[in-house]
């Protein structure tokens, strides 16, 4: 690589929202993305149960407001949210444009239940959806003449005329590297691996938020960090990354029980296993310190139909660690998921200052 590159756009990260950006800005210019490992690593390709959106023909855009704005327990930017639930169809619906295969039940869409949605609301993929939209924003854009991709490179500075970002500088096996852009696109994830219990891949970090805050950027709500209820619990081998037991198995029915085989999410929550995620990851931390256990039991003999096919990701993951979730308990506990803070954008995506993005 040259030292120096001049470019229209620099895109920082390939997951779903570096993927989608480089996608749209390839018909405007040259665009390149640089990101840490491989193309494909990142949170993204890892998520599992779905998307919420309000696709089905009994949900809309209000009702999916209404929920998340209940889950968020007064805490929600109500402006943002509405973004999110009136954009979230059509974004949805360019990635079937483009190829995505989600499950489907003879001519409609499946959807799963999820916590603290009013109704069956997530569209999947069985249990890989995000490797499945990795795989078709990636064709999409390797596609593209314009996109070019720098992998096994990572960004380490934002490079700044003032108070304006015009580039960043990068390091990769043949060293340092600078780029110049007219404008770059922030999308490098979390930061699940600050915590030693974590479910996000080794490059989630959370680089971009301390590149952003160096330059002088606004960052907010770092506090607010969702643990998620259930990963498998294997004892004392730790790996990096924790796998993740998604939601959707409680959704298809699933039940908690602790080390006596006791059910006790009902005494926590009218809504039990599908409260919200905070409030089921706080009951199990309680029921571990109270039965002095380092894990509870996920129990998935409600689940109708063979669990094998629905979730055969999670089977194959626990079988190698010799559970058969067919009829087996899996051992499962809290950690950390998801960075809810990070950089501060408005409603555009655009960082502070806002009066020097030009836009
Ligand atoms: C196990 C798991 C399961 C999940 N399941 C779901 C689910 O079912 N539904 C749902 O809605 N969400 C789910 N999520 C959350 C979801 O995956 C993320 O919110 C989403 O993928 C984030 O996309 P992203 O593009 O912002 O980040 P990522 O996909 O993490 O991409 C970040 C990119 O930035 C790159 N990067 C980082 N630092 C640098 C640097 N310094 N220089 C260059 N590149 C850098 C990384 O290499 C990576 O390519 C799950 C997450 C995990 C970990």
């Amino acid at each position: 690589m040259n030292n120096t590159q001049l470019v229209d756009y620099v895109v920082i990260g390939s997951g779903i929202a570096g993927l989608s950006a480089a996608k749209y800005l390839g018909a405007h210019g040259k665009t390149l993305v640089v990101t840490k490992g491989a193309i494909r690593e990142g949170s993204t390709h890892y998520a599992q149960g779905g998307i919420a959106v309000a696709l089905a023909p009994s949900d809309t855009p209000d009702y999916h407001l209404e929920d998340t704005l209940k889950a968020g327990d007064g805490l929600c930017d109500t402006d943002a949210v509405q973004v999110l639930v009136e954009e979230g169809p059509a974004r949805v619906r360019e990635l079937i444009l483009m190829g995505a295969q989600f499950d489907r039940d003879g001519e409609n869409y499946s959807y799963t239940q999820e916590a603290a949605h009013g109704q069956r609301r997530i569209l999947h993929a069985g249990d890989a959806t995000g490797r499945e939209i990795e795989k078709t924003l990636g064709n999409a854009v390797l596609n593209q003449e314009n996109v070019q991709f720098l992998p096994n490179t990572s960004v380490v500075r934002l490079l700044m005329d003032a108070d304006r970002c015009v580039g960043c500088e990068v390091m990769s096996e043949s060293g340092l590297a600078q780029i110049f852009a007219g404008a770059v696109i922030l999308a490098s994830g979390g930061c699940g691996q600050i915590y030693a219990y974590n479910t996000n891949p080794p490059v989630s970090t959370g680089d971009g938020v301390s590149l952003a805050y160096e330059v002088g950027a606004r960052v907010q709500d770092m506090e607010f960090f969702q643990f998620h209820p259930t990963t498998l619990y294997l004892g004392d081998k730790k790996p990096i990354s924790l796998f993740l037991i998604s939601e959707a198995v409680r959704g298809e029915g699933a039940v908690l029980r602790n080390i006596y085989g006791e059910r006790f999410m009902p005494q926590y929550h009218p809504d039990a296993e599908l409260a919200p995620r905070d409030v089921v990851a706080r009951a199990i931390f309680h029921q571990m310190q109270q039965t002095d256990t380092p894990h509870v039991f996920l129990d998935l003999s409600p689940c109708l139909g063979d669990v094998t096919q629905r979730f055969p990701t999670i089977a194959k993951r626990c079988l190698s660690a010799g559970i058969d979730i067919r009829r087996d308990f899996v051992p499962v506990a809290p950690a950390a998921h998801y960075a809810m803070g990070g950089v501060s954008t408005d409603l555009s995506g655009r960082t502070t200052p806002w009066s020097v993005c030009g836009w």
